[in-house]
């Protein structure tokens, strides 16, 4: 085991190799798979005071084997040509796991979003779009982006009005960007889809009571001990909606300015709230500051999520991390050499190409109902609620009983967007868990769920070329 530093899409690269070797495909394919399809790389100035910034930025298109292709826009001080074609190569895997018909992409503007006024940032962002469209990178059958690390939904609106401006009537111009305000075209439940999708994933990985007992733990979520790195988008839906909906205990939490602890369980908006009014996680009531901001992630746990960045367990604290299971929320939390190291403590690594996908599956929608200028459940939600309310009437006539008016709006209540978006999240990352899990346990020889989850991605997009017939 190396332990010099491997660059982000070498570590992705590394591990395609070990998975591709137990998918039997042509070598040639394999390398067409591999590597990035379109690289663009851009500087342009944005006057800023009585300055001009030079602004560098990125937009990768790791495949177009499908159309659009798709991934958010990250904005960190971070970004690097490394660093986005990393994460363009993770969409590809990730789309094909959940089924989602979009060739991988990302794109990342070298910034502190931190430094800059809102009038600044949207300049930016109106100025990278710009550059988008010039060289014909965006678009609803073209390259699709959406929100990142450093950007949401007030971004992708500033994307959207850049490129109507470009675009005037082009009929599916909305469709050009997702994870857009609900306002401004967008979908409910997008902003907390990728957390709620981790929380899926999560629960389903823990309700295989045989699994579980491998690791010396209970089926079932509620009362899981976890502990999450980064309380923004991701990390904050994964707790609060773990905490809520599944009865899990978060017993410690890792921010920027530190980290924190509490055995008994934090509550997640309170934290939220304390962080709102004082700017820091830290001294929150009953909690333990911890000594530094990476000590949280080497407390004793069932879950551990990293939701912040990538290289974030290294092999220089591999050894120490305690969790029986580690949930990628964040995309590559976790380098390849660190991997070795916690699966032969015989951790269980949910990778983040299958357990962040909730956000790529909710734009999809989002996507979709674009394209389909109508919102979900306008046709049938009050078809579906008269039709349900003809079977209780029918049941009542016939028993003479009556159901009480509680129970009754819950049985014929009809799907609304929000219902129909999050069971289709839900349905998603079940099946694709499955598939996944069906891979390991089908081929003795894999032995962790991120190289299942290759195997799963590789099969569905070879399949894609070899229908083409471009590969013999
Ligand atoms: P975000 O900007 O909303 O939140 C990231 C949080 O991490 C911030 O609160 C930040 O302060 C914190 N953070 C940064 N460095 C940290 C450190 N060293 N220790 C602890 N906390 C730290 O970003 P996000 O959208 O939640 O994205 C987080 C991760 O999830 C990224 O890897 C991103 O690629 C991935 N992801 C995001 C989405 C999405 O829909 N937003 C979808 C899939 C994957």
């Amino acid at each position: 085991m190396s332990t010099k530093h491997v660059s982000f899409f070498a570590s992705v690269e590394k591990n395609f190799d070990k998975a591709a070797a137990h998918t039997g495909l042509p070598k040639g394919l394999l390398e067409q798979i591999k590597l990035c399809n379109a690289v663009y790389q851009m500087r342009f100035p944005v006057k800023v005071g009585r300055e001009y910034h030079v602004i560098e930025a990125y937009r990768v298109q790791h495949s177009h084997h499908r159309l659009p292709t798709k991934g958010g826009i990250r904005f960190s001080l971070g970004v690097n040509q490394d660093e986005v074609m990393a994460l363009a190569a993770l969409m590809t895997y990730k789309c094909a796991i959940v089924d989602v018909p979009f060739g991988g992409a990302k794109g990342g503007v070298k910034i502190n979003p931190k430094n800059y006024t809102t009038p600044q940032l949207q300049k930016i962002t109106r100025r990278y779009t710009t550059e988008l469209i010039r060289k014909n990178f965006i678009g609803p059958g073209i390259d699709v982006p959406a929100p990142d690390y450093g950007t949401g939904g007030r971004e992708m609106a500033w994307i959207l009005d850049t490129y109507l401006t470009f675009h005037h009537g082009e009929i599916d111009a909305v469709g050009c960007v997702t994870g857009k305000p609900v306002s401004q075209n967008g979908i409910q439940g997008r902003t907390e889809a990728t957390g709620r999708g981790v929380y899926y994933g999560l629960r389903e990985l823990v309700s295989f009571k045989d699994d579980m007992k491998a690791i010396g733990l209970e089926e079932g979520m509620e009362g899981k001990t976890m502990v999450i790195q980064g309380l923004g988008n991701v990390g904050y839906h994964t707790a609060k909606i773990s905490q809520h909906e599944g009865g899990a205990k978060i017993i410690g939490v890792a921010e920027y300015e530190g980290s924190i602890s509490k055995p008994s369980g934090i509550d997640i908006d309170a934290l939220m709230k304390h962080r709102k009014e004082t700017g820091s996680i830290l001294n929150f009531p009953g909690a333990e500051n911890l000594p530094t901001r990476e000590a949280a992630l080497e407390l004793e746990c069932d879950i551990l999520v990293p939701a912040a960045l990538e290289n974030q367990i290294t092999v220089e604290n591999a050894p120490r991390i305690k969790a029986k299971i580690i949930g990628e929320a964040a995309n590559g939390p976790i380098t390849a050499d660190a991997e070795e190291i916690l699966l032969k403590k015989g951790i269980v690594i949910v990778p983040d190409m299958y357990l962040n996908a909730g956000g790529v599956t909710v734009s999809y929608f989002e996507w979709l109902k674009n394209l389909s200028h109508m919102r979900f459940g306008r046709m049938e939600k009050r078809f579906n609620h008269n039709t349900y309310e003809n079977i209780i009437a029918t049941v009542e006539r016939l028993t003479g009983k009556r159901i009480g008016k509680k129970e009754r709006s819950v049985i014929t209540k009809g799907g609304d967007e929000i219902d129909l978006v999050n069971s289709g999240l839900e349905e998603t990352m079940i099946t694709a868990y499955r598939q996944i899990r069906d891979t390991a346990k089908r081929n003795k020889k894999i032995t962790d769920l991120r190289t299942a989850a290759f195997v799963c991605a590789l099969n569905k997009i070879s399949s894609d070329y070899l229908a083409l017939g471009i590969f013999p």
